[in-house]
């Protein structure tokens, strides 16, 4: 069977891998001249750092799993990483209980739901009923106005660019859950890990075994069509090319694979639109000494372009500190048309504000990455609405990060989903054309 894969981020590349494994004809056609998607990395000179933040929890199974097939386990560093938020442009620390019982956004009557809230939600096995109510109705029932005004509203704000009404509380408690999954495994408790030399380096790895046993990868190849006809797909147009497989399998975001499929009946296209995305406008910084003790700050402020401050050693470059200052962009947000030099004079002077001893002088590097899909927003009836790894299509599948729900779209569910997918393709369990 011949399979084409289009999209070359981890899903693409790990669903390779994987299918590689069993000796099928795998092609993925990637449009850029490298691998990686989001997972990529900036190059400053001879410095590499990821793109966006790329933190592995200890309960990242799948992921630590295939970085120790890749014989990358040695790469990944864990360490000590406190969390906090930034509150009217003070700095609260979030690392323990004790932190907590004294956090003073909220009155203890508060801290005490919170703490409860939290408790009840974690590993909480029917989480299907929080698919049809919404994050804000469900907070603002359990955490009360006062919590919801002072903290919820404002962290809603800045992660969903102010559109939440409609997102899920089943994302909260997912959310939830991995936050306090940090402090589960006794010797790694409080503990963040990393790639030392980010994702990117299990995305080559991974790309490597893959071409070791025979797979093709394709640059330069920008997919435009998958041409459809009797229930099926004719062949996939892309640039300069025809190209024909068995199966087709589309590993890229929704919005991103609708224009590639002009042929669809309205009812499909309907139901692959309702699936809404959020961008990311993110410049990283490398800075010649720390910005603060913190690996991550969650900002209360939406009126801050950022909505969070994630702080790592570099691990290569002594002394240097990496620093992502994210901001998720609704459809119609245009910080994604802004150009380098005017986010770069709202983020610093912000940085200020909060970080009174930062001096711009200390940035070695700065630059601003952008992309359009990044995550997908999981709404209230995603159970529902999520869509089918198999299209309506024979020979046509879609593999992708809101397949994960009510997981987070992060690269350990990215990997697992991948792994899942190609064990079914290779058990038969999907519709190719015969
Ligand atoms: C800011 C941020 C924070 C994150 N936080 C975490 C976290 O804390 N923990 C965690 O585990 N994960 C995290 N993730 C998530 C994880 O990185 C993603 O789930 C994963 O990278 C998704 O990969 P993907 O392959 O689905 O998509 P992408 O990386 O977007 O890859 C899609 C690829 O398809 C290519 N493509 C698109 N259209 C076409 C076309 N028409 N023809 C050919 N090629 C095409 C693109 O060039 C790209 O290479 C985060 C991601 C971001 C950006």
């Amino acid at each position: 069977m011949r399979i084409g894969i289009i999209g070359g981020g981890l899903m693409g590349v790990a669903l390779a891998y994987f299918l590689s494994e069993s000796g099928l004809d795998v092609t993925l056609l990637e449009q850029g001249n490298h691998l990686g998607g989001l997972n990529d990395e900036i190059h400053f000179g001879e410095m590499r750092v990821p793109r966006y933040q790329n933190p592995i929890l200890s309960g990242d199974l799948a992921l630590l799993d295939l970085c120790a097939r890749m014989g990358l386990q040695d790469e990944i560093v864990f360490q000590k990483a406190a969390s906090g938020f930034v509150h009217e442009h003070k700095l609260y620390s979030m690392a323990n209980l004790l932190d907590f019982l004294s956090f003073p956004v909220l009155n203890i009557r508060d801290r005490m739901r919170l703490g409860t809230l939290i408790l009840r939600t974690q590993g909480k096995p029917d989480w299907a009923s929080l698919d049809a109510v919404s994050a804000g109705e469900w907070l603002l029932q359990n955490c009360g106005p006062e919590a919801f005004d002072r903290l919820w509203r404002p962290l809603l704000e800045a992660k969903f660019d102010g559109v939440y009404d409609r997102v899920a509380a089943s994302y909260i408690w997912a959310w939830l859950n991995r936050m306090s999954s940090i402090r589960r495994m006794p010797s790694l408790e409080g503990k963040i890990g990393y790639l030392r030399h980010g994702h990117y380096s299990l995305v080559t790895a991974l790309a490597k075994a893959f071409v070791e046993r025979g797979g093709h990868v394709q640059y330069d190849t920008r997919v435009q069509e998958i041409e459809l006809g009797d229930g099926r797909v004719q062949r996939i147009r892309a640039t300069g090319n025809a190209l024909e497989f068995d199966l087709t399998i589309a590993a890229i975001a929704t919005p991103a694979l609708l224009p590639l499929l002009p042929g669809i009946s309205a009812e499909y296209r309907a139901s692959l639109a309702a699936t809404k995305y959020l961008g990311l406008v993110c410049p990283v910084m490398v800075l010649d000494r720390p910005l603060s003790e913190f690996w991550t700050l969650n900002l209360t402020d939406p009126t801050i372009p950022f909505a969070t401050v994630v702080e790592m050693p570099h691990p290569s470059y002594q002394g240097y500190t990496v620093v992502h200052l994210p901001r998720f962009t609704a459809p119609d947000n245009d910080w994604l048309g802004v150009s380098d030099e005017v986010i770069r004079e709202a983020w610093v002077s912000h940085l200020k504000m909060i970080f009174p001893q930062f001096d711009e002088r200390s940035i070695s590097h700065f630059a601003v990455s952008r992309s359009r899909y990044v995550e997908p927003v999981y709404s209230v009836g995603m159970l529902a609405n999520r869509p089918a790894v198999m299209t309506p299509y024979a020979g046509l599948a879609l593999v992708n990060s809101s397949q994960v729900y009510p997981e987070l779209p992060t690269s350990n569910a990215t990997v697992a989903h991948a792994q899942r997918v190609a064990q079914q393709i290779i058990q038969g369990q999907f519709q190719a054309i015969g």
